[in-house]
């Protein structure tokens, strides 16, 4: 516990939380002010950094990843009307903890409105919800946080005038997310590295066909060479010296933090028994509609996960730390299932990862792992999370009847979060359970983006305007051996 004077405010901080005496209002008004939250690397804290220094470098320098020193919690009024509030005031809400102090309160204000002409809606089907993530120009979650990193990092390089030079691995809809939140930034330069032949041809335009500060290198090899290939950049004295160097996937706390926000957003709502009704992106066949047999009523959200690298999931674990009213979280796999098995037997074995039609999940090591042990030890993990891997079949069995039965298109990675609610309900264990109270999947992508594996089950899919445009363009990659020598000379 520490106290500041100065000529009109007291500063008292205790663990953390600090409280401003304004010496005009008498001991009663207290209000709460901007702490300067600081950032860890996972493998040591003995140092931190502040927000600025954690975005901008990516990875800590001895290799681990940045951590908050500790996950705020929302004051009690904001807890309290999460699900009343509009969608820019909750992402306010949530990220100025993260930021105070170096990102100002209007500039933040700016970023947010900014990087969100776009929502995630809750949308019923029966007793079953879908948070839709894919209303962003690329068509997948990952535009959530990739919009407001560029945004931050614009501003928080602001002074600087060497050039930013962005590396990041994706599996696929990464890329495609940042390529194009940073694409026309000025003083930033993106080089993204994609699984050559592991991408859609879709995403393969997202991520190459934009052109100016954005280049791809297809890499001859799996995601998990392309992240080891970022790593080793990273840490690379020489490299680091020629150029200043900063990440852009989910590793980057400043595209975690945002992530939270929509869990906070969906979490509100289903407390109020609130959903939206369906967005204008929202892949619906309106000849069909059906499965409400069981209507939904509102309360605490189970959220199901389709995860891959697990950051998506860690934000949403931040946000249930902020106390948004969370019941607990399914981590659905696909067959790259190293989390469900380290749930099930304690035991963390990394893998090689294997190929599958839900691409982006196509992860053995994943690498927000080590923030989520950072933070929570085994038990905690298990009594927050339960882990269900599904494989292929069960994914295309799954897109063919949700759309028979309720006219509700899923992508793959969508469907493997449905499949796992389904089995997590047959299979309770008394971890979070599904079947307690309503279960919300995030649907990490539109089914659009995957038509060559959805169309054959249920029929041409609904293609949302900002896809179409992506189509016109010509992809332009160069091909590169998974090897850290061939990186380093086209950089
Ligand atoms: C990236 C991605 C995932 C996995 O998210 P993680 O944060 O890596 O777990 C799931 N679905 C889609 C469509 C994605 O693009």
């Amino acid at each position: 516990m520490s106290i500041v004077k100065n000529s009109y405010t007291f500063i008292l901080s205790v663990k953390g939380l600090a409280f401003i005496l304004k010496a005009g209002y008498g001991i009663n008004s207290l209000h709460r002010i901007e702490v300067v939250m600081r950032y860890y690397s996972t493998r040591n804290r003995a140092e931190s950094a502040g927000f600025a220094a954690a975005a901008l470098t990516g990875l800590a320098p001895d290799g681990g990843l940045f951590i908050p020193e500790e996950i705020p919690r929302y004051p009690s009024a904001v807890c309290s009307s999460l699900g009343t509030m509009d969608f820019h005031d909750i992402a306010f809400e949530t990220i100025k903890p993260y930021v105070d102090s170096e990102i100002p309160g209007g500039v933040l204000e700016d970023i947010i409105r900014s990087a969100y002409p776009f929502t995630a809606p809750l949308i019923e089907t029966g007793d079953r919800l879908v948070l839709e993530l894919f209303h962003g120009p690329t068509a997948a979650f990952k535009d959530f946080g990739a919009r407001f990193m560029a945004r931050a990092f614009s501003y928080l390089r602001r002074n600087e005038d060497r050039p930013l030079h962005i590396l990041t691995a994706t599996s696929g809809d990464t890329g495609g997310a940042v390529a194009d939140g940073f694409f026309g930034i000025e003083g930033i330069s993106v080089t993204v590295l994609y699984p050559k032949g592991r991408v859609s041809p879709l995403q393969e335009r997202q991520i190459a066909g934009l052109g100016g500060n954005i280049s791809a290198l297809a890499v001859e090899g799996s995601f998990d060479d392309c992240q080891a290939l970022v790593k080793a950049a990273f840490t690379d004295a020489d490299l680091r010296k020629r150029l200043a160097l900063s990440s852009a996937n989910s590793i980057n706390i400043s595209r975690l933090i945002p992530q939270a926000v929509y869990y906070a957003a969906a979490a509100g709502r289903s407390v109020m028994g609130c959903a939206n009704s369906d967005g204008e992106a929202t892949p619906r066949d309106p000849a069909r509609q059906g499965g409400r047999e069981r209507p939904w009523k509102g309360g605490p959200l189970t959220m199901c996960v389709p995860s891959g690298n697990f950051g998506n999931l860690t934000a949403g674990l931040y946000a249930m730390n902020m106390g948004a009213p969370i019941r607990g979280f399914i981590a659905a796999t696909n067959i790259n299932q190293t989390v469900p098995d380290y749930l099930a037997t304690g035991d963390y074995r990394v893998r090689p990862s294997r190929a599958t039609i839900s691409n982006a999940m196509d992860v053995g090591a994943p690498s927000n792992f080590e923030r989520m042990a950072a933070h929570w030890s085994y038990g905690d993990l298990r009594r927050m999370i339960r882990g269900v891997p599904v494989t292929d079949d069960e994914t295309r069995e799954v897109i063919r009847t949700v759309y028979e039965c309720r006219g509700y298109y899923l992508d793959p990675h969508g469907a493997v979060g449905w499949k796992a609610v389904d089995k997590a309900a047959r299979n309770r264990d008394g971890g979070s359970n599904p079947e307690d109270g309503p279960a919300a999947i995030l649907a990490t992508a539109h089914p659009a983006k995957f038509a060559e594996t959805v169309e054959p089950l249920t029929g041409p899919v609904p293609v949302p305007a900002s896809l179409k445009k992506v189509m016109e363009r010509e992809p332009k990659a160069l091909t590169i051996p998974a090897d850290i020598a061939a990186l380093k000379e086209v950089l």
